[in-house]
């Protein structure tokens, strides 16, 4: 077979597994070109100043130092992260790691300690597994990096996120996140990297970065497959 591969956006046959094919490249939208430093979004303008950040970030405190994401969350993203979260496609999760170790790459630490963002345990049984673990651990065994798949745990069930705006998603999330007491000592001191599939409001971000910051860890940066726009 010459064409062996499925893209990861559209299950056509392509040569390579770690890329989109010509269609489905022109509807993910890539972040490239002038980004904030702090969460990944593309903004407006040509410079390369690395201290410029949106207005999201402008307006919103964030306890991590740098961040990245591989792609706009548009319906491209979205039917992608789906496609692992709802139909078990477990073939992404390859191309995943790929794309943000490619993006995470100008933030990384020399020595990173990646940690995925937990799922409540009732919501994990129910899915059977979390994405952003097996991105996470996916990614560490490619570039050959640390991984603490169970460095933090939720405290507390959290209600879906998505009709709430960013105020109410930090109320809601306040406290529901804390590094694993049985990891206490792998977090204190390390260069931490926490691994999502979607940022929206950072709220998520901030939380696990609180608890990672509290536990020792020197620095924390944040790496999302996916960035929304802001909610509303
Ligand atoms: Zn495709
Ligand atoms: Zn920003």
């Amino acid at each position: 077979m010459i064409y062996p591969h499925q893209c990861p956006g559209c299950r056509v046959l392509v040569q390579d597994h770690l890329h989109l094919c010509p269609e489905c490249w022109r509807e993910a939208h890539f972040i490239s070109g002038c980004i904030c430093p702090k969460c990944g979004v593309q903004m407006l303008g040509d410079h390369n100043d690395a201290h410029i950040l949106c207005d999201d970030c402008l307006n919103t405190r964030r306890p991590w130092t740098r961040g990245r994401a591989v792609f706009l969350y548009n319906a491209k993203a979205r039917s992608m992260i789906l496609a692992l979260k709802r139909k078990d496609r477990h073939d992404l999760v390859a191309p995943f790691s790929h794309w943000m170790l490619r993006r995470g790459a100008e933030i990384f630490p020399p020595a990173p300690l990646l940690i995925p963002i937990p799922l409540h345990w009732q919501r994990q049984w129910r899915r059977r597994f979390n994405q952003s673990a097996l991105i996470a651990q996916k990614m560490a065994r490619m570039a050959g990096i640390d991984c603490c798949l169970d460095g933090l745990k939720k405290c507390r069930r959290t209600l879906e996120l998505k009709d709430h705006t960013a105020a109410e998603r930090r109320k809601l999330l306040h406290a529901s996140m804390a590094v694993n007491p049985a990891r206490a000592g792998c977090v204190s001191g390390r260069e931490v990297v926490l691994v999502d599939d979607v940022f929206t409001s950072g709220a998520t971000f901030s939380e696990a970065a609180r608890a990672c910051l509290e536990a020792g860890a020197k620095t924390v940066s944040v790496m999302a497959l996916a960035r929304a726009a802001k909610p509303a």
